[in-house]
């Protein structure tokens, strides 16, 4: 054996370094003792500086709002009226779960693996189907499954906008639209909401700041229900064309109409290639799918295709599997017809609980499908105060700025219809209604 003499204060300052390090800890009297992992870390000199190390990033606006909204939707006795979801009651778990048991078997276990990018194969023809009916023919390389449509939104903000870019939105429009592209470093310009589509505001745009993409829910838009007409549609197109602009058509309410079906998709008059479609089962069936789809121009799917790599390879082929037996099995078409009637009891049940106790302290119009009824508050308070007031009251809602990419107009709110039976909402407006007066009188 080869022994190496080591001076006592070369094995004292190593002891120290250890220390010093948090890898030992010395007892005076006793001994030094190796510490265990847990105390390894917390007793560490050295701290991760996570804040430097991550990009500047502003935090979005309404951000703290929603994570409040969402702690009150745990309490108990509280009528959400804000989220815009089908209400979990009807999610079609027992199909899902007989199909899942029935068709396993006869899955080919490669399709458990890795599939492309695009999306699970039969699904997409299976949607490209589904879309005849809205007048929408695609080809395969039009289309991609995403992981929801709120991927889509981003990825295609990835695609085509570089920071500083322009982006149109026709406002108050989807607050998850928004914050996608302003986080890509977009500045917006707003198409003002109006009873008549402002071409005279978009064409200024379009001459002035040359954008590249317009962003717009056509079909009861969330969150005030609108819908373009038909004459916009096609007026819109045509200058979209002339301007060579990208429009990105995002659809995921035309299903639930309770009144005339509702006019073509921009997509279905698209003569120029320029409408990116993009829809989800998100509403229509149950969010935790996660699966959205996009139609669009060959060239953008397969840029769109190169970004999806870099963030998930491709969407959760198990859903997708489960979501085409779904459709194809005849389950789809069933669903929606129950849950348009649903709904549409519902919107008029809410229609009718606002005309009777709040006709004349808020403005509203009844909308002919979609989730939503977007009001405006006739008195001077905003919708902020009115929210902390519903919420004492047990009630929710999400309130207008949250639709806007700038602060926007304080006294607008929307309330959701989808979430609740008629009784629960007729006892959500009551006590909007007491919130209301409460504040009149404060
Ligand atoms: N677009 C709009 C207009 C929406 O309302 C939503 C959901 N609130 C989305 C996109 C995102 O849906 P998904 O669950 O498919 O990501």
């Amino acid at each position: 054996a080869i022994l190496f003499e080591v001076s006592r204060t070369t094995a004292i300052n190593a002891y120290r370094d250890l220390e010093k390090d948090g890898y030992v800890s010395i007892k005076k009297g006793s001994g030094t003792y190796v510490r265990d992992r847990y105390s390894l870390v917390s007793n560490s000199t050295y701290e991760m500086p996570w804040p430097q190390l991550l990009r500047p990033y502003s935090e979005p606006s309404m951000a703290s709002l929603m994570s409040e909204l969402m702690v009150s939707n745990m309490l108990e006795d509280k009528i959400s009226l804000d989220a815009g979801m089908p209400d979990p009651n009807y999610y079609p778990i027992d199909i899902f779960s007989n199909l899942h048991r029935d068709y396993l078997r006869r899955l080919d276990p490669r399709d458990f693996g890795h599939i492309p990018i695009h999306g699970y194969e039969p699904l997409r023809h299976t949607i490209s189907e589904m879309l005849v009916s809205k007048g929408i023919k695609c080809h395969l390389d039009e289309t991609i499954i995403l992981s929801g449509s709120q991927q889509g939104l981003y990825l295609t903000g990835k695609v085509l906008i570089d920071p500083g870019d322009y982006v149109i939105l026709q406002t108050p429009t989807y607050l998850g639209a928004i914050q996608s592209f302003q986080a890509l470093g977009a500045r917006v310009l707003n198409l003002p909401q109006r009873e008549d589509f402002p071409f005279e505001i978009l064409e200024d745009y379009l001459a002035r700041y040359r954008p590249k993409l317009l962003y717009c829910i056509p079909t009861f838009r969330n969150p005030n229900g609108d819908v373009m007409r038909i004459e916009e549609r096609k007026k819109l197109i045509q200058l979209a064309a002339r301007y060579r602009l990208a429009i990105l058509e995002d659809d995921p309410y035309s299903s639930f109409y309770y009144e005339d079906i509702p006019p073509l998709s921009l997509k279905a008059m698209d003569n120029y290639g320029g409408v990116i479609y993009l829809s989800t089962f998100s509403k229509i069936l149950m969010p935790g799918l996660r699966v959205g789809y996009m139609v669009a121009h060959p060239s953008l799917i397969q840029r769109i295709v190169l970004e999806k790599q870099y963030v998930d390879l491709h969407s959760n082929n198990i859903s997708q599997w489960l979501l085409d037996l779904f459709i194809k099995e005849g389950y789809l078409e069933e669903h929606l017809i129950k849950m348009c009637g649903i709904y549409k009891r519902r919107r008029n049940a809410m229609a009718e609980a606002l005309n009777l106790s709040l006709a004349s302290k808020l403005s509203f119009h009844i909308p002919v499908g979609g989730f939503y009824i977007w009001c405006s508050i006739n008195e001077n308070i905003s919708s902020k105060k009115l929210l902390q007031e519903a919420l004492k009251m047990g009630v929710s809602f999400i309130p207008g700025d949250a639709f806007y990419a700038a602060a926007g107009e304080d006294k607008e709110f929307r309330l959701c219809f989808s979430q609740h039976d008629e009784k629960v909402i007729v006892e959500g407006i009551s006590r909007l209604e007491k919130a209301m007066g409460k504040l009149k009188k404060g």
